[in-house]
């Protein structure tokens, strides 16, 4: 039962931000677990720290204009919302895809916010992106895209005010030609974004840190229900930078990966997902998931990427996108027996899908906790770049594991503090707010 005052907050982010569903869902999903924070803490209703914090500080909207191969120009939008600083410089990805629109990017970086809380590193929230869509552009395409998005971008950003890194669309290849751009418009070489290949200040573990997190949280999350990784079947959907590094570190703890899928269809392997050659497929030539069974003919290609839930599975790892699973996908995972559900994609579960599976029981890792491990180690490449100095793979890897264990332990307690013992979507929405609201109100009215 929501209070008179959580109802009223809701009831303004839902008239103030009309055309923008998925933020809605984000700010209800947060703004409905602070029920029992506002009860004990009346201070944060009256210097109204939900109502700011649901408000982004700054949107920055822009043209990008470029030229295609053929000569022709085009137009994209560009977008960077700076949603929080109280914690630090701002902080969250870009995604280049065609479905992004300003609702989206709010919905991510307000996300964003108790995401990067919870990793209790010094950075604030953001999140940005572009309408551009990198499949089937050349890299000549790609590179002059970059190049007029970072000329939009760049007077906005720095390394001690908003620091962007990759998300869907957005690899090492854009971090290059988005970095190489910011160098050469401010003359200056500084860990502006994170994610940049290892030659020019890149960390190591990066590149795997979303999906070896979130196998390290998930192994927390079967370790109180008593069990490990060994011999578990492990559905993960996606194909993309979380998806084969989660199935990478599952495969080397003793679990069996035998699905992953792209935006069009999904592939079975019971012998056990072949990584070498997805990673061939997906990073090298970048193409389709469905060429799998030419090299794997005892795998299966099915159209549709939704049909991924059916197959039966212990653990399930939803690594592709927003919505991707919704109440029917729940019920159907639940009744073959699923025990764990953690969210590598942001906001992978409807909210239906996520009531379903605590109703069940079923372990549910929510992503702002689950998939942390990337922008945790994106604060590490931070600190590297600002010592001027490159820890070793060993080195990140520690920090990173000991960074999951402590999220999960920071859900957990707070789960348990505020009277809900197991649910870690409340968890993580109450200790990433609390820490964000204690430094807002340290800060006064800003
Ligand atoms: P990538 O672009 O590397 O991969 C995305 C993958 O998801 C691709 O395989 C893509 O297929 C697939 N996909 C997209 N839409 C669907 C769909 N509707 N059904 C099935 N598959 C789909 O992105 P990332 O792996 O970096 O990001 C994946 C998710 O993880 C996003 O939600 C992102 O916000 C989140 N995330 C990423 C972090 C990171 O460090 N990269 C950090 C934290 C969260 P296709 O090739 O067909 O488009």
């Amino acid at each position: 039962m929501s209070s008179v005052f959580i109802d009223s907050v809701l009831s303004a982010v839902v008239s103030r931000n009309p055309a923008e569903p998925e933020f809605i869902q984000a700010a209800r999903e947060v703004i409905e677990s602070l029920d029992p924070v506002v009860q004990k803490k009346p201070e944060i209703v009256r210097l109204k720290i939900v109502e700011r914090i649901v408000e982004p500080e700054r949107q920055v909207l822009f043209r990008v204009p470029w030229v295609d191969d053929k000569g022709q120009v085009q137009i994209n939008r560009g977008f960077r919302v700076q949603f929080n600083s109280a914690l630090g410089p701002y902080k969250g990805g870009l995604r280049f895809h065609p479905s992004v629109n300003l609702g989206i990017i709010k919905f991510l970086g307000f996300e964003q916010v108790f995401k990067n809380a919870l990793t209790v590193t010094p950075i604030g929230g953001g999140k940005g992106g572009s309408d551009f869509d990198p499949k089937g552009k050349s890299d000549s395409e790609v590179m002059r895209f970059c190049q007029s998005f970072m000329s939009g971008l760049f007077r906005h950003i720095g390394p001690d005010t908003d620091v962007p890194a990759g998300d869907i669309g957005v690899g090492g290849r854009e971090i290059g030609f988005l970095y190489g751009q910011y160098k050469k418009l401010t003359n200056s070489f500084t860990g502006v974004l994170t994610g940049k290949g290892l030659t020019y200040g890149g960390s190591l573990v990066r590149t795997e840190a979303t999906g070896y997190g979130l196998v390290y949280f998930t192994s927390r999350m079967l370790q109180d229900r008593g069990t490990d990784w060994q011999g578990k079947r492990v559905v993960i959907s996606g194909s993309g930078n979380v998806a084969i590094y989660a199935a990478e570190k599952v495969q080397s703890l003793g679990g069996k990966v035998i699905a992953l899928s792209d935006s069009n269809g999904y592939i079975v392997d019971e012998e056990g997902i072949d990584l070498a050659t997805v990673k061939r497929i997906k990073e090298v030539e970048r193409g389709r998931v469905k060429e799998y069974v030419e090299s794997r003919p005892k795998g299966s290609y099915t159209e549709g990427c939704i049909g991924i839930w059916t197959v039966p599975c212990d653990v399930a790892l939803p690594c592709a996108t927003q919505n991707e699973l919704d109440g029917n996908a729940a019920d159907i995972l639940i009744k073959n027996g699923c025990i764990a559900v953690a969210e590598g994609a942001n906001m992978p579960s409807s909210p239906e899908a996520v009531e379903r599976f605590l109703e069940a029981r079923v372990s549910f890792g929510p992503a702002k906790a689950a998939n942390a491990g990337g922008v945790a180690t994106s604060a590490l490449e931070m600190c590297q770049n600002s010592m001027r100095l490159s820890w070793t793979f060993e080195e990140v890897d520690v920090k990173l594991h000991g960074i999951m264990d402590n999220i999960y332990a920071q859900c957990r307690d707070a789960s348990e503090a505020y009277g809900l013992p197991g649910n870690l979507v409340a968890g993580a929405n109450i200790a990433g707010f609390l820490r964000v609201a204690e430094a807002m109100m340290a800060q006064g009215v800003v």
